[in-house]
């Protein structure tokens, strides 16, 4: 997913900045610039379902990666399994704030925000809620740009792992597994979604009789 420079129907494009009204777009369609041909979006055939799918999916991956310990240490012969929160905590135990932030940020309060956002704004258009506070949300997220958001999750996760791995024998556990698959189930979703379709969808609600 790309943030573009939209304002109502007016389009810039990216690649020759050239300004552009662009209205109804249909399913399956691809809006090209009017003046170097490059591709402003797509209209999706299928709608919401497969980013919603996906994105269903995230969510699922997320909770358990945050509920189960990502690894188990092993310092001086005693056992301890640390979710990605308590990972964070053991940073700020041993006096590194700087680290605790890094990781919590990354792996928690990012994927969480940006996940939850989404399924909220997807649910809303699939199924017609009228959910409030929709266009700030989507807003939000695509000013937080997902695509370099996958390799803010990774930096996250890699912390934890360079910086424990010096410290204490460490086991990777079942929610680190959980989240890497998200990191490739969120990637996936964010290929797909299209912002200003999204935009469009939001809009056309909003302009429905209640
Ligand atoms: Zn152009």
């Amino acid at each position: 997913m790309e943030s573009k420079e939209q304002a109502g129907n007016l389009f810039v494009c990216h690649e020759c900045d050239a300004l552009q009204t662009i209205k109804g777009i249909e399913p399956g369609n691809v809006a090209a610039c009017v003046c170097c041909g490059s591709t402003l979006f797509k209209n999706p055939v299928d709608g919401v379902e497969k980013p919603l799918a996906l994105i269903v999916a995230s969510m699922i991956f997320f909770i358990v990666a945050n509920l189960y310990p990502i690894i188990t240490l092993n310092i001086a012969g005693i056992e301890r399994a640390a979710t990605l929160t308590e990972s964070a905590l053991i940073f700020l135990k041993l006096g590194r704030p700087e680290l605790a932030v890094t990781v919590w940020f990354c792996c928690v309060f990012l994927p969480g925000f940006i996940i939850s956002g989404l399924l909220y704004v997807l649910l809303s258009i699939r199924y017609e809620l009228g959910l409030p506070y929709t266009k700030p949300v989507l807003a939000w997220i695509i000013r937080l740009s997902p695509w370099e958001m996958v390799d803010v999750y990774y930096l996250g996760i890699l912390v934890v792992l360079v910086k424990l791995v010096a410290m204490a024998d460490v086991l990777l556990d079942t929610g680190f597994y959980a989240y890497s698959i998200l990191i490739f189930v969120y990637a996936a979703a964010a290929s797909l979604i299209e912002p200003h379709f999204l935009w469009e969808c939001l809009s056309r609600q909003d302009s429905k009789p209640q």
